[in-house]
């Protein structure tokens, strides 16, 4: 059965960039595309904080550059999802799909992170019907209706701007008394005619016949103003953040507490020596595309130089 040199799994920025610098430094590598082709980006609308765009690109764009980048220097980019992972015995065996089994000497985890849910069971039942984690992706359902986006950091500002551009109205529904976004997105949050944020607001459930038409909330929890509310919505986004996608690594893997690939020190290597996390799906603080890019990097040149000290 053909060894690999580098396998790659995950297609995100971290992903693409270990590609373009693994097939470069003539390691032939094999990347598995995973749930997403493309990651996080392809689900977000403007990128103008990647250097090297001085009038912005899409998340789209930026990664259709990336795959073209990598298959233009041989990396070979299938679909296919992790499916299975044995890494107590070199090489390092990946089962892809629950069927096809794929022998590497190193591995770059890669696999960056989804979208949380809240855990309420309205989520499930209205899926597809009017709950959805990804603005770019179903806003387009929504022009001229009214939506509402969780959360307060730069994910549910940036859904919340976006719908604003096409709906009627936009709540934001922020659970404390503060945005936790960045300055630049607060003002465009407040600046904007059609979003109103609810400060100290949560929700409680979802309503409609078949699909959403509306939410219960609840406004100052806990305290003796509490009181519920109910909003006509149309559709409800997520945007409160993203969990790693590490549960497949983890019999073999170190992560931290939130499921998050714990490296060495300044490397991307892993508790195991030829595995290497970079993006994402190991970093809980950063979570940039060019971070995430950066360490795809550092993946490929540490797996390279693993591979010449060993000799393969
Ligand atoms: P964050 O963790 O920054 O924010 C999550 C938000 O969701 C917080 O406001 C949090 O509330 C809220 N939240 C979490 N859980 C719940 C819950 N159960 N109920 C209600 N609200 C909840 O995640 P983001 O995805 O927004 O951002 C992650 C990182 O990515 C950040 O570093 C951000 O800057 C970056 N980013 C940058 C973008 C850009 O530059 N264009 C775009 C998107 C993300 P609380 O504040 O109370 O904890």
């Amino acid at each position: 059965m053909n060894i690999l040199k580098c396998l790659i799994i995950g297609s995100g920025p971290a992903g693409l960039t270990a590609a373009i610098y693994a097939s470069r430094a003539g390691l032939s590598p094999v990347v598995y595309e995973g749930m997403q082709p493309g990651g996080q980006l392809t689900q977000t609308t403007e990128i103008e904080n990647f250097p090297g765009y001085p009038n912005g690109t899409t998340g789209t764009e930026m990664m259709e550059d990336l795959h073209k980048q990598a298959a233009r220097f041989g990396a070979e980019i299938n679909w296919g999802i992790a499916t299975k992972v044995d890494f107590s015995k070199r090489p390092f065996s990946v089962t892809i799909d629950d069927a096809n089994e794929v022998l590497a000497h190193t591995v770059i985890i890669a696999t960056g992170a989804s979208a949380k849910y809240l855990g309420i069971a309205d989520e499930q039942k209205y899926a597809g019907n009017g709950v959805s984690a990804c603005a770019t992706c179903d806003g387009f359902f929504y022009r001229k209706k009214t939506v509402a986006v969780v959360g307060g950091g730069d994910t549910a500002c940036e859904e919340a701007l976006y719908l604003a551009s096409l709906c009627k109205k936009v709540y934001l529904i922020v659970r404390r008394n503060v945005l936790r976004a960045s300055q630049v997105m607060q003002q465009r949050v407040f600046d904007a005619e059609n979003i109103e944020v609810l400060f100290e607001h949560q929700t409680l459930g979802l309503t409609g016949d078949g699909v959403v038409e509306g939410a219960n909330l609840v406004k100052f929890k806990g305290t003796d103003k509490e009181e519920q509310i109910h909003i006509d919505i149309d559709g409800f986004f997520l945007g409160i953040g993203h969990q790693p996608n590490s549960e497949v690594f983890k019999p073999y893997i170190e992560t931290d507490a939130a499921g998050y690939i714990l490296t060495q020190g300044k490397s991307q290597q892993t508790n195991i020596e030829g595995i290497y996390a970079a993006g994402d799906v190991a970093d809980p603080t950063y979570r940039q595309a060019i971070t995430s890019a950066g360490t795809g990097c550092k993946a490929a040149i540490e797996a390279e130089r693993y591979l010449r000290d060993k000799g393969i």
